[in-house]
């Protein structure tokens, strides 16, 4: 038996086994990601194309960057089919001096550079009006779309248009808003730790949940408590806090799911109109590991079949022993 879950967000339904559910251990996907530092690109000398720097953390343009700014924005049609060049910022955030791979490995102070860094850059290129939403990210582990570089990075996004997640997030909460006049992530965040049981962890500031429809196996959201659209923003004085819960869940899935490849967005409100998403919209990381794929179902409709309830994820994740 399964269970079909509405995610009350962007309405989105997801499969979710329950009974025949697969058990947490067989999620577990070794893969190594050391790498020689002899190889490595970010070792090297990049100080000709830092664009900002701050105890150890490098920002810089990508090599081969999939947006860049020379030539002023512009929408174009041709007939029903609309183009623009590929406007936009590619930005690489190199995050620690050392060889290091995996973020879960790098000290809370210097997560909280990588961090603060993210809050910084996006504060510039909002400045930029050509510029829609911002969203930084990270790719660790070939499976999660990373090169086999071993050294811990993260990219920064500034693009023209509004991207299509964040559309359907925004309006989601921007309904639930209009009827219930409250913020469907204030309510989320309530609910969750009153009944606890998909909280993986907490602090004064943040709390870590499996999503209640969740798509993926071990997906995991990590939310502010207090009430804020914007990360750059809101995260004003709660660095340190939000340094610690990550490298919290990171540290939860190096140790607990044997060093999977993952992926986090910074899901911030979008650039323009900040005002418009103030009282609706309220920030939040995405943090997943990648252990399964998506398939022709998941492609083809839009819905996704999470092969373990979250119920059983959070549990597994809240016993990982992180001091070990
Ligand atoms: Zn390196
Ligand atoms: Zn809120």
């Amino acid at each position: 038996m399964s269970q079909l879950r509405k995610d009350p967000i962007v309405s989105r339904w997801v499969i979710v086994a329950t009974e025949r559910a697969r058990r947490p251990a067989a999620f577990v996907d070794p893969q190594s990601t050391a790498t020689d530092p002899k190889d490595c690109l970010y070792c090297r000398d990049v100080s000709a194309k830092v664009v900002y720097k701050s105890h150890g953390v490098k920002v810089i343009n990508s090599s081969s960057p999939i947006l860049n700014s020379h030539s002023p924005f512009e929408r174009r049609t041709h007939g029903l089919y609309e183009v623009a060049h590929s406007y936009g910022s590619h930005e690489i955030v190199i995050e620690t001096t050392e060889h290091t791979a995996n973020m879960a490995d790098l000290s809370k102070e210097q997560i909280k550079t990588v961090i603060k860094t993210y809050a910084l850059r996006m504060q510039v290129h909002r400045q930029d009006p050509s510029i829609e939403y911002i969203l930084a990210y990270k790719n660790y582990g070939v499976a999660a779309g990373s090169r086999d570089i071993g050294h811990a990075r993260s990219q920064i996004m500034a693009v023209p248009v509004l991207p299509m997640r964040v559309k359907d997030k925004t309006k989601g909460a921007q309904k639930y808003f209009d009827y219930h006049e409250r913020c469907l992530f204030c309510d989320m965040v309530a609910q969750e730790l009153k009944i606890k049981e998909r909280v993986v962890c907490q602090n004064e500031h943040f709390v870590t949940i499996t999503p209640f429809a969740s798509r993926f196996p071990f997906e995991t959201w990590i939310l502010p408590k207090e009430h804020h659209c914007d990360f750059a923003d809101g995260i004003r004085g709660r660095e340190d806090s939000l340094a610690a819960i990550m490298k919290d869940i990171l540290l939860r899935f190096k140790i607990g799911l044997n060093d999977p490849a993952y992926n986090y967005m910074i899901q911030t409100s979008p650039v323009k109109k900040p005002l418009a998403f103030k009282d609706d919209y309220h920030w939040h990381i995405e943090v997943m590991p990648r252990l399964t794929r998506v398939a022709g179902f998941e492609r083809g409709t839009g819905f996704y079949i999470c092969p373990i309830p979250p119920e059983m994820t959070a549990d597994f994740l809240r016993e990982v022993d992180i001091n070990a």
